[in-house]
């Protein structure tokens, strides 16, 4: 592969090919090269609640958790915030669809090497509420866009978001057009929300004071409820998914809307202590890709650490399949593809070098070194 002094990918060759370089100018890699990884769903604000957390709690446990640690001093989040990113540039990430409440991340994001899709997330099932709420969005998101960073408006979860609050959403694409990204299906009891009306979700948001009153069970998934009121004209990253059935996920397709499915597989078992079906997603032929989620919720921001978790316990899944998901896929899914997620000629998608691969499969002493 021929690579410019910045990184622009100038050629890929084969080996004999007429016009190589001559020997003294090719560097050899033992291992295989692998574009940057693009990292489809993180929650950077949140990096310094690492270790806070307590491991398998549940979902609404989780929450409460969350809720309750939100607010530490300014610094120390903007220093964790820092080194967060640090990280993830060290472990090969190139690209991140970050989930944000607030501007506390956008210092770091204007200075930091990796690019980066701000997902400003709102949320309250309130319907009174919406207007005030998709307010505070716009305003965090024109903050972003004023420096130069991509941000768009989105939904948090099916049970945190109202019908009029979708709407507004939807509108708000106007002046925020870009990738959508909602958390879905991560627990049985947001299913049971949708589907019964009750369940330990809803009994989580009364306690915070949501006013439930208008909701009614829909008898039908969070799924269900969601999908119709997201743009269908842009890209939708459903992050989870843990409890998506099979026809759900051929439901979807037959939709032919440009649906994404993120697995973040180590918070999953940080959380709930369980691992969405995955094999079972590639058989569906989903377009899969690869999140870390905050470090609230896992020990590490690593998208090779994502893989290898995956792959132990799925050995069924081939590499390539799993690579191309934690690349190409992933820069689709965030609009990014023009520029990450392949050697293609003009591209700047960062190189990395996996090592420690044994026969086509990630082990234990996996690593990734960052070339470019
Ligand atoms: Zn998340």
């Amino acid at each position: 592969m021929a690579v410019s002094a910045n990184g622009t990918i100038q050629e890929v060759m084969l080996p004999d090919s007429e016009n190589a370089p001559e020997p003294s100018r090719i560097e050899r890699f033992e291992g295989a090269l692998c574009p940057g990884f693009i990292n489809a769903h993180c929650h950077l604000e949140l990096s310094h609640m690492k270790g806070l957390v307590p491991e398998k709690t549940g979902l609404p446990g989780f929450i409460m958790q969350i809720v309750s640690r939100r607010n530490e001093k300014a610094e120390e989040k903007m220093e964790a915030i820092r080194l967060a990113d640090e990280e993830m540039w060290r472990n090969g990430i190139q690209a991140v669809g970050d989930i944000c409440n607030t501007a506390d991340t956008l210092d770091t994001k204007k200075n930091s090497r990796i690019k980066y899709h701000s997902f400003v997330e709102v949320f309250s099932f309130d319907s009174s509420k919406a207007d005030e709420v998709l307010e505070e969005g716009i305003r965090v998101a024109s903050n972003y866009q004023q420096n130069g960073l991509m941000a768009t408006i989105v939904p948090h979860a099916p049970y945190s978001v109202s019908e009029q609050l979708f709407n507004g959403i939807r509108y708000q694409q106007k002046q925020f057009p870009g990738p959508i990204s909602i958390h879905n299906q991560e627990t049985e009891s947001e299913n049971e929300m949708f589907v019964s009306g009750s369940g330990e979700l809803v009994e989580i948001f009364k306690k915070f004071g949501e006013d439930f009153s208008n909701f009614h069970p829909q008898f039908k998934s969070a799924l269900d409820y969601h999908l119709g009121q997201l743009p269908n004209d842009q890209p939708a990253v459903l992050v989870h998914n843990t409890m998506t059935k099979a026809e759900e996920f051929e439901a979807v397709k037959s939709l032919g809307n440009d649906v994404f499915w993120c697995t973040c597989a180590h918070a999953n078992k940080y959380i709930e202590n369980r691992i969405p079906n995955i094999p079972m997603w590639f058989e569906k032929e989903a377009n899969v890709c690869v999140g870390t989620d905050s470090l609230a919720s896992n020990h590490q921001l690593s998208i090779l650490e994502e893989l290898k978790l995956i792959q132990s316990n799925y050995p069924e899944i081939l590499l390539q399949k799993l690579l191309r998901a934690a690349t190409l896929n992933g820069a689709e899914a965030l609009k990014m593809d023009k520029e990450k997620g392949s050697f293609r000629k003009g591209k700047l998608p960062g190189v990395l070098l996996l090592k420690n691969l044994n026969d086509g499969m990630l082990t234990d002493s996996s690593s990734v070194q960052r070339i470019i």
